[in-house]
């Protein structure tokens, strides 16, 4: 891994925020005031083909990147966008699965919410 590439990955590793590239992009330059945005988003490309890495699609906002590659289900907030990790009833996909007559083999699970930052609960 470059040197560039390794400062990315432990970026997103090192905390549980899942950040646009516009963040990851700060925060790393801030390091390396050399990188350039072109080289922040081409090896965000490259961590995620790898599969180091998870992108998030996010509707109507920017993508986010996550450091967690199991798939798991997400609680995001409505007003500002902050996304966290959520739990899910293990029985959950089973369940789901059973109801549709179907074998599973993903899914994309987003719960959204209003943050107690937001004046939510
Ligand atoms: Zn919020
Ligand atoms: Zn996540």
């Amino acid at each position: 891994m470059t040197r560039q590439r390794q400062l990315i990955y432990s970026i997103i590793t090192a905390a549980p925020e899942h950040r646009t590239a516009e963040e990851i992009y700060e925060l790393a330059h801030r390091d390396m005031p050399s990188l350039a945005r072109g080289t922040v988003y081409r090896n965000l490309g490259i961590l995620e083909q790898e599969g180091q890495i998870r992108k998030l699609e996010m509707p109507g906002a920017p993508a986010r990147y996550d450091r967690e590659r199991l798939p798991h289900p997400h609680l995001i907030c409505q007003r500002c966008g902050r996304i966290q990790d959520a739990a899910m009833p293990p029985t959950l996909l089973e369940e789901l699965a059973r109801e549709q007559g179907v074998t599973l083999t993903g899914y994309d699970l987003k719960l959204y919410h209003i943050c107690p930052a937001c004046g939510g609960t």
